[in-house]
């Protein structure tokens, strides 16, 4: 595993090296004309005004910075903290804030940005949290949709990938801390 994530830092080749332990499932290529008809749709939905992006850490970090270069509406943007992966693939389902936000979000519209909705308690916990800050809106941007093992009743308005089960890593999701850096994401293999 330390091998492997060695390589993960220089390029293609580094990925192909890893690739007896890892599935493609989105390639990068396939992630970036995903990211900009995502950003596509949120320009067009918010013409009217500024909007601001809380993105999740730390898996949302470069979903977030992607999606916003292709926004073409003015844009703030924040990041919460959250943990409940304390190591490996299961959640243990007790939600903990590492990061409050820090911009005023009192009248704005928010769109938070999620990298997988898995049971869904993660998102459950911070939406209660962005709407005590009393903002106009507050909308929900996923990367992925995972859905086998939702637990709460979440309205996803901007998903881009949906997929039923499975571990994934690379574009800013890790297994503990390794694989973020890889520019398409994979299933983990165990
Ligand atoms: P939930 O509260 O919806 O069960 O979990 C959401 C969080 O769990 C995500 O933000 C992410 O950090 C983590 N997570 C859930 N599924 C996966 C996965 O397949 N891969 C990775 N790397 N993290 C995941």
């Amino acid at each position: 595993m330390v091998y492997a994530y060695f390589f993960t830092s220089f390029d293609i080749t580094a990925e192909f090296l890893i690739m007896p332990e890892l599935i493609p499932v989105f390639t990068k290529d396939e992630i970036k004309s995903m990211v900009l008809s995502i950003a596509e749709k949120i320009s067009s939905d918010y013409q009217s005004g500024e909007i601001i992006l809380i993105g999740v850490l730390k898996g949302a970090f470069i979903f977030l910075s992607d999606l916003i270069r292709h926004l073409t509406i003015p844009v703030a943007i924040d990041f919460v903290g959250t943990s409940s992966y304390e190591s490996g693939t299961s959640s243990s389902g007790d939600i903990r804030l590492t990061k409050e936000v820090s911009v005023d979000l009192k009248h704005k519209d928010v769109i938070i940005v999620e990298d997988i909705v898995d049971t869904g308690l993660t998102l459950t916990y911070l939406i209660d949290y962005i709407k005590s800050f009393g903002p106009r809106s507050v909308k929900i941007c996923a990367l992925i949709d995972k859905q086998e093992r939702r637990e709460a009743d979440i309205r996803i308005d901007y998903p881009c990938y949906s997929i039923n089960k499975g571990f994934l890593v690379g574009y800013g999701l890790d297994f503990n801390e390794n694989y973020r850096g890889l520019s398409g994401i994979y299933q983990l293999k165990f």
